[in-house]
Order: structure tokens, then sequence, then C-alpha cells
């Protein structure tokens, strides 16, 4: 333990300065000002070094953090990302975007607030790639074993750099222009610059992982599903879970009543500056009044990025009650609990509104989108009833529909490879993330549902390892987790 008064002497959570709001939401550029590393050294000197250090069972990659909040505190920054490292694949990736399971489970957030463990990664791994020290670790020798990866979000590029890694030659397809599935296209740049993924994926190519965006498998005219098992010795399906939940109601099929993703991948290309056409296309929120239907993730990314375009108004609807402010007593410590969060893009403007529900999309006369109906809700034994009277309007020229993905798309390759979705929708995988189909392998959103990229990270590296002792007969890879583990509850 570094400093065995650190929790003692500084009792706050000390975070890096966010942009102010009415300038960042001039631009797409990420919202935290860098930390300055005294700071960040006198914080990670309030990690306690647990005899049982909770902080990891809180995280699904078993993150060795009381280890490197020690280096961290003494300015080891070289073996601090060595240890990051060794079980994180990109934690530049959970350094930004991760909830912070492990913050929630941290042994010192019972009567103070806890470690910033989050921030103490990112600071780690900024530095090593601002020293130079992310180099490419390409196997030394080759097993003459091949592996098709099919999806580039975080489970497949985990899963790839794995077994590159490993001396299998990997290829990675992804139906997108370009790799890192949601990374890519989903979050927005002001959560996470698109730079911090494209120095990743070099280091990938560098190792020799092979990237072949653009090819959907399994689509007419493509590679299919039965080929490309037929031409890998194995293969990994992380194709997300991409199917999104609909909002079938009168109305539904307006003009401006969109899906939160086709809304949010147009927005983060043009934001990107990657395609004028593109930008010609898409539906903007400048001057409407914005609804956008779901509180969780996604609804805070539709929220920013419509600021940014200059809505007129934003109000982002939940089904669901107002959360307490602290951690209700039935979701005790260590668990990660429902509270009342302020992401950043709810720091920049918008309404929520809570425990109400759509009941029909109005139409201005000419098939468009002009207003939503809505009625309050409460629930009674376990079901969301309508409150009686409670019924109102909203003026609404774009409505998002962001509540949730329910599983892979079927049909196409998961059909192609005689592969059936479970009774939860995702597809089905034995404990070595194994499918019905011999060498196929299953990891991420696609097996686990909808879910977190460090729970992404987690399986890509679990599913490498028994990918890798499928080829061998034995690995040395880490398997952080199983296809069954979930995250702590009560
Ligand atoms: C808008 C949004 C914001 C989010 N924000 C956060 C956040 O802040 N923090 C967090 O922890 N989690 C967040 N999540 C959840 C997180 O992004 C996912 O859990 C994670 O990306 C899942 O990773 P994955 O690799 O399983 O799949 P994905 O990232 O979904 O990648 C799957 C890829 O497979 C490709 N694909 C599918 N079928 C084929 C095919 N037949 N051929 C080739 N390619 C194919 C898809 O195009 C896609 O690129 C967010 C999700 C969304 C939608
Ligand atoms: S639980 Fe918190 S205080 Fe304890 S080792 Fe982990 S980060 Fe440090």
């Amino acid at each position: 333990m570094a400093d065995p008064r650190g929790f003692l002497r500084n009792r706050d959570r000390e975070l890096p300065a966010r942009r102010p709001v009415p300038v960042r939401i001039m631009d797409w550029r990420e919202v935290y000002e860098p930390h300055d590393e005294a700071v960040l050294r006198r914080q990670a000197g309030r990690c306690m070094d647990c005899g049982i250090p909770f902080c990891h069972n809180g995280c699904p990659l078993g993150n060795l953090i009381p280890e490197w909040n020690d280096l961290s505190w003494r300015g080891s920054w070289r073996e601090a990302i060595d240890r990051l490292h060794a079980t994180n694949n990109f934690p530049e990736v959970t350094g930004r975007l991760c909830p912070a399971p492990c913050e929630s489970a941290c042994v010192l957030g019972i009567n103070q607030p806890p470690v910033t463990i989050k921030q103490v990664e990112l600071s780690v791994i900024e530095k090593a790639f601002d020293s130079g020290w992310v180099t490419p670790q390409p196997p030394d020798r080759l097993t003459g074993r091949t592996v098709a990866v099919v999806g580039s979000g975080p489970a497949g590029l985990a899963a790839a750099q794995q077994l590159t890694r490993a001396g299998h030659t990997v290829a990675v397809y992804e139906r997108a222009d370009r790799i890192g599935g949601l990374l890519r296209y989903g979050i927005p740049e002001f959560k996470m610059e698109k730079s911090v993924l494209d120095r990743r994926l070099q280091q990938m190519a560098e190792e020799g992982t092979r990237f072949r965006p653009g090819t959907e498998i399994g689509a007419p005219g493509q590679v299919s599903g039965r080929e490309l098992r037929d031409r890998y010795d194995a293969v990994v399906l992380a194709v997300g879970a991409t199917r999104p939940r609909d909002l079938p109601v009168p109305g539904r099929e307006l003009g401006g009543v969109l899906q939160a993703m086709d809304y949010l991948t147009p927005a983060n290309r043009a934001a990107l500056g990657e395609n004028s056409d593109v930008e010609l296309e898409q539906v903007v929120a400048t001057g409407k009044d914005v609804v956008i239907i779901g509180g969780g993730d996604t609804g805070a990314d539709c929220l920013g990025t419509a600021l940014r375009q200059g809505a007129r108004s934003v109000t982002q609807l939940e089904i669901m009650p107002r959360p307490a402010d602290e951690r209700p007593a039935d979701q005790p410590w260590p668990t990660y609990p429902m509270v009342y969060r302020v992401s950043s893009a709810h720091e920049e403007g918008g309404e929520r509104v809570y425990a109400v529900s759509t009941t029909e999309f109005v139409d201005d006369g000419t098939q468009q989108v002009c207003g939503l109906r809505l009625v309050e809700v409460e629930l009674v034994n376990g079901r969301f009833e309508p409150v009686p009277g409670s019924e109102r309007e909203l003026p609404a020229q774009l409505v998002l529909l962001a509540m949730g993905f329910t599983g892979p798309e079927p049909g196409g390759l998961l059909e192609q490879l005689g592969l059936e979705l479970d009774e939860r929708g995702v597809v089905g995988r034995d404990e070595r993330f194994m499918t019905s189909e011999p060498g196929v392998f299953v990891a991420g959103d696609a097996g686990r549902g909808q879910s977190l990229i460090v729970w992404a990270i987690a399986e890509g590296r679990a599913c490498a390892a028994a990918v890798d002792e499928y080829l061998k007969g034995s690995t040395a890879l880490p398997a952080p987790i199983r296809p069954t583990d979930r995250p702590l509850t009560v």
C-alpha cells in the first residue's frame, strides 16, 4: 500500500474539469480537460490496497486495480501500464466510457467517495501512448491456424488481438465501411474521439491482425456463413445485439420517428466529416423539438448530438420512476446501483421526464410527426398502469426511439450456420463459448445480450482462450469470465 493514510488525508474525489458547456456544444471534441498529474497521484494514493479488493469483483476483467493505483501514486507509469494491459486490451476505451462498476464496488465507497479508479486507468494509458510505450506485440511464431472474427466491436477486437498474439492468423470482417462496431459509429465523438480507436487499430494491424471492412458475411453476393466456416479453422461471431426494441403505437410509421441508431450513425459520420452525401441525407435536429424515448446511454448520446446540432428543445422520456440520488437500501454496496446519474450530455441541456409512457405519435397532416401523446404511469403489481387524467401532448418534429436492443439479427449468417436464437433472443453457446456448430464461437452482446463495453472486452478475451484451446488442445490465454457470469447483484 503506497500511502497508508492517503484515504484519511484526502477524503474527496477530484476529477478533471469538463470544458464549459457553451464552448463544448459548439464542437464534437471530447468534453474533458487533461488531468493534473499531482491531483491524479493524490487520488491514486487514496486506495487502501484492501485485503479483499472488491473493486476486482465489480470489474468483469478482473483488473489489478490496487496494483496500478499503487504504481500510479509512486509515478511508476511504465510498470502501471504493464499491469493495466495484463487484464484489459483497451483501457483507453473503458477509461473513457465505462460506467465503472469497480468504483461502485470499491471498499472506500462504504463510507467515503470511492477511489477515482477509472480516471487513474485513463491517465495511465494516455501517458503510455504519449510516451511511446504502446508498441505492437506480434507473436514469436505462427501456429498455422486461421480464425475469422465477424464483427469489429470491442468483443471482436479483443478476441482478435488475443488470438493474433497467440500466433493464429486472424481476419476481422465488418459490414460497416470502417472497423470499430459501436465504438466507431454508435458512440459520439464527444464521448470518445475516433483517433483513440484508430491508434489502437494501428497497433493491431502491425501485430498482424487483418481487417476486412465493408464485408457483410451472409449477405447476398458476399461470403456466406458456411463458406467462412469452411475457409477458417475457427470462427468467432461478435456481431453485437443490433436489433432495436420498437414502440408499436399509432403513428409509428410517420416520418421523423426514427430508431436512435438510424439517427446517431449518420450524425456521427457527418461530425467526422466522412461523407458529404451522408450530411445531405441525414435527419438533423436543427431547429426542432426533439423527444427521445428511453433514458439509457443511447438516449444520452442522442441528447448530446441533438444539442450540438442546434435543436430547439430536447426532452428525454423514461417509463421508470426517477431513481434516488443515493444508493437505495435494496441495492447495497458492492452492487452497481440504479441512482440518478448526470452524464456530460445531461449537463448540457434538455429535460428529463420520468414515469411516462407514449401512447401515440401525432401526424401534421403530411405524414410527418408533429407531436407525441403521453400519459403518466405508476407501477401496480409489477405492471405500468396509466394515471387517469394525466394525458398530455408534447411538440416533436423529431422522435428518437432509444429503448434498448433485443439481440442479434436473425437470418443471414446465423441461419446459414444453422444457429438459432435461444429464449433470451441471443445466440446459444456452451461453457466454452461454442455454439451448436463445432468450431463456431460467439462473444459479446450477440451471446450475452445488450451489455457494456467492459463485458464485451471480457467476453472477447475469454472466448479467445476457448478458441485457442480448441485449436491447440491447451491455452495460456486468460479467461476472465464464463459465458454465464453476470454483474454483482443481491
Ligand atoms: C449508442 C450507444 C452508446 C453506448 N454507450 C456505451 C457506453 O458509454 N459505455 C458502455 O460500456 N457501453 C455502451 N454501449 C454498449 C456497448 O457499445 C456494447 O455493449 C458493445 O459495443 C458491444 O460490443 P460487441 O463487440 O458485442 O458488439 P458491437 O459493438 O455492436 O459490434 C458488432 C459489429 O458486428 C457487425 N456485424 C454484424 N453482423 C455482421 C455480419 N454479418 N458481417 C460483418 N459484420 C457484422 C456490426 O456492424 C457491428 O459493427 C452503448 C451502446 C449504444 C448503442
Ligand atoms: S476496493 Fe477501492 S480501496 Fe480497496 S483496493 Fe480496490 S480501489 Fe483500492
